[in-house]
């Protein structure tokens, strides 16, 4: 079997479909997922384990045989334990055939062959009877079926029909019991993900204001969960106006129903503001007492209690569809709305005098469709993008080095995927402005963006789009002129790590012909950084596990390790390390440059070298960023930001995602006096436009 991957070739910034192996997908799948993370969450784990026990002594307590159905078995571990707790029989469900035939083997190692029956389907091709794959129905249901959303990976589904065909009446279920809880919030911050906010311009002649088209104001955005490691969000970034309120409990040992509902809660705000975002998580009380909690709330909400680090579950940001703002005290309505997989929110003042009677009356108000962009701005950039066109620092530096590069009779052409700077040029005094805006998926024109985005600004005349790909540009397109500035950020939207931004490089080589002899190009240069670090936690997500809660799961490492390996070289991971804290070990030292002014070379650019290992810690990883030099002495970095020296704490870029690679064995430095040198070799393919990289520690 032939598998086709889709992938953007950094060199024509275009997809391209490559074929793979039929071990690709499988590798793929096992690589990128949470399995390490899962099990090396010890909250959840022993929580489980907990709650599973108490559910077979109760079942046992009532003379009943134990008979345990855990859908998603994953490596066996609920069944093991069920077992291990005395279940008479378990059937343990698993869809994907790899971690099925991983499930075997572990279950076997640990001796459970004769109480675990691993079962590679779907939950509901499961079949009940004497020549089915269940003798009978179960008595204890188990599952771990929970992505961040709590619903988003098909849980009420599954449950719906577990109930209904695989388990008996009053069956006991681990989690029994999962409730949503959601607050109120206002965060320029997180705001800035849902909506571009007007941007300040300076120009010879007075401020300049770009606006939003008002579409864009009352767009409910797109509907896809925003899950971030909420814990890493100083306080100081947002401001709660409400209490934690339950949104809605789901009860896992009775009938489920998955159908699309709502679900709405009265609050007073305890502090006025703008409501603008909705924080939500969730836990799971893995019994009916609800002694064993498991819990994703953020620091703020339980200050007192150890958190546990996880990335499988996280917590989620809704955006309202618009801003609304609220008073002290004032009665308002918040609504939750769900279909089989996911959720969203809106706000409703309560009228004046109303009480519950009113309640019939809202529920016309209430939107239960799904949230759609309409302004097809959400469709062109995405949060992090959203933030990072607002974030008015780096607006600022682009400003300031249009200002020193752009004449009156500049013609002025930009390459970038849905950037603001051909409207900053014009506004800076640019004679002639066009920008290329080729569709690069073939799913989305940003041309109707545009247009509306000019008409609020009554830009319309002023900037030429230009639908056609770099190399196709015509003398016509640019109206027989030659550039005398180039611009990009750089940034593209098929952009996944760092330095596929490069691609910047390429389409400059590619209108190398229209450029003007003493052409300007800015970004002027780009330049590769490196850093080695000890993460705080993200190195759980590939360190292997070895024994969990007592039963040995050596052969999911294996299989984690194996498809780490598959390709030859391994590769660099993008993260947004503004999430996932750690330390810097080395300095950060520039690795390669890249020179916008001169074509991309026919050769390829490499190095080699050491760096020192200056504080003590584990080296987990190498972390690579790009950083852009605009103009003479003002650079924006797509990485570290700040470093604080004594502890080597990093601050990063909090629109970006860096590069990571983690180093297959872990070396702790010690002693200070002689640092330990790890080397490097990093090699920039100008043919593929990939980096390859190789440390030796
Ligand atoms: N139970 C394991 C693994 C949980 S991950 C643990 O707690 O460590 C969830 C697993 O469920 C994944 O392996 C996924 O492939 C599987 N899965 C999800 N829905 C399923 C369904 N309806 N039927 C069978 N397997 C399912």
């Amino acid at each position: 079997m032939k598998i086709f991957c889709g992938r953007a070739n950094p060199t024509t910034g275009s997809m391209e479909w490559l074929e793979e192996g039929e071990d690709y997908d499988y590798h793929q799948e096992i690589a990128r997922s949470r399995y390490a993370d899962m099990l090396h969450d010890k909250d959840r784990n022993v929580k489980y384990y907990q709650g599973i026990r108490a559910a077979v002594s109760r079942v046992k307590e009532r003379g009943e045989k134990a008979i345990v159905l855990d859908i998603g078995t994953g490596t066996g571990l609920l069944s093991m334990m069920a077992a291990s707790a005395g279940a008479d029989f378990c059937y343990a469900i698993e869809v994907f055939k790899p971690m099925a035939n991983a499930a075997v083997k572990i279950v076997e190692k640990n001796g459970f062959s004769d109480k675990i029956k691993v079962i590679n389907k779907h939950s509901t091709e499961v079949t009940v009877g004497p020549d089915g794959d269940m003798q009978c129905r179960a008595n204890i249901l188990v599952t771990e079926l929970f992505d961040t959303e709590l619903i988003g990976e098909g849980a009420l589904p599954t449950y719906e029909h577990a109930h209904k065909y695989l388990v008996q009446e009053g069956c006991e279920a681990v989690p029994h019991r999962a409730t949503v809880y959601a607050q109120l919030v206002e965060s320029r911050r997180m705001w800035s993900w849902k909506k571009l906010f007007p941007v300040h311009v300076e120009a010879e002649d007075g401020e300049k204001i770009l606006i939003p088209p008002s579409e864009m104001e009352n767009c409910p955005g797109v509907p896809s969960v925003c899950d971030i490691q909420l814990n890493q969000m100083p306080s100081s970034d947002f401001s709660t106006l409400s209490d934690v309120v339950t949104m809605f409990s789901v009860d896992f040992s009775k009938p489920v129903q998955s159908a699309s509902t709502y679900y709405r809660v009265q609050l007073e705000p305890v502090k006025s503001g703008k409501a603008q975002i909705v924080l939500s998580w969730w836990d799971i009380d893995m019994d009916p007492s609800g002694m064993i909690n498991c819990t994703m709330a953020p620091y703020w909400v339980k200050p007192t209690s150890a958190l546990q680090w996880r990335d499988h579950w996280m917590q989620c940001v809704y955006f309202l569809p618009r801003e609304e703002p609220v008073l002290q005290g004032e009665k308002l309505y918040l609504t939750a709305c769900r279909d089989e997989y996911s959720v969203w929110y809106n706000l409703q003042k309560a009228r004046e005098g109303e009480n519950n009677a009113g309640e019939e009356e809202h529920k016309a108000d209430v939107c239960v469709e799904s949230p759609v962009c309409r302004c097809r701005a959400h469709l062109l950039w995405n949060r992090p993008r959203f933030g990072e066109l607002n974030d008015q620092n780096r607006t600022r530096r682009y400003i300031e080095s249009l200002r020193k590069v752009l004449k009156t009779d500049s013609v002025c052409l930009c390459i970038s995927d849905g950037s603001l700077l051909p409207v900053l040029a014009h506004y800076l005094g640019a004679k002639q402005v066009q920008c290329m805006q080729p569709s690069r998926t073939d799913l989305y024109h940003p041309h109707e963006l545009w247009q509306a985005f000019f008409k609020a600004n009554h830009l319309e005349d002023k900037i030429k789009i230009i639908e056609a790909r770099p190399e196709l540009l015509k003398p016509s397109h640019l109206e027989d002129k030659k550039i005398s500035v180039l611009v990009g950020e750089p940034f593209f939207t098929t952009s996944l790590l760092p330095w596929h931004n490069l691609y910047f490089w390429y389409a400059r080589t590619a209108v190398s012909t229209h450029l003007a002899s003493n052409v300007t190009v800015l970004p002027q240069s780009a330049s590769l950084h490196m850093m080695i670090v000890e993460f705080q936690d993200l190195w759980r997500i590939w360190s292997p596990c070895g024994i969990c809660e007592g039963f040995d799961v050596q052969t999911m490492d294996d299989m984690i390790k194996n498809s780490l390996n598959f390709r030859e070289s391994k590769e660099a991971e993008p993260h947004p390390l503004w999430e996932y804290p750690c330390r810097s070990l080395s300095e950060p030292e520039e690795v390669l440059t890249f020179d916008f002014t001169k074509p991309v070379p026919q050769h390829c650019l490499s190095t080699e070298g050491s760096v020192k290992l200056l504080r003590k810690g584990k080296s987990h990883g190498a972390v690579l960023w790009m950083e852009y030099h605009l103009a003479a002495d003002i650079s924006v970095s797509t990485g570290l930001m700040q470093l604080s020296n004594e502890k080597g704490n990093c601050e990063w870029n909090p629109h970006c995602k860096q590069a990571v690679y983690f180093f297959s064995s872990i070396i702790e430095s010690e002693i200070l006096s002689d640092p330990t040198a790890v080397t490097y070799a990093i090699n920039f393919d100008t043919k593929t436009g990939e980096i390859a990289m190789d440390f030796k520690l």
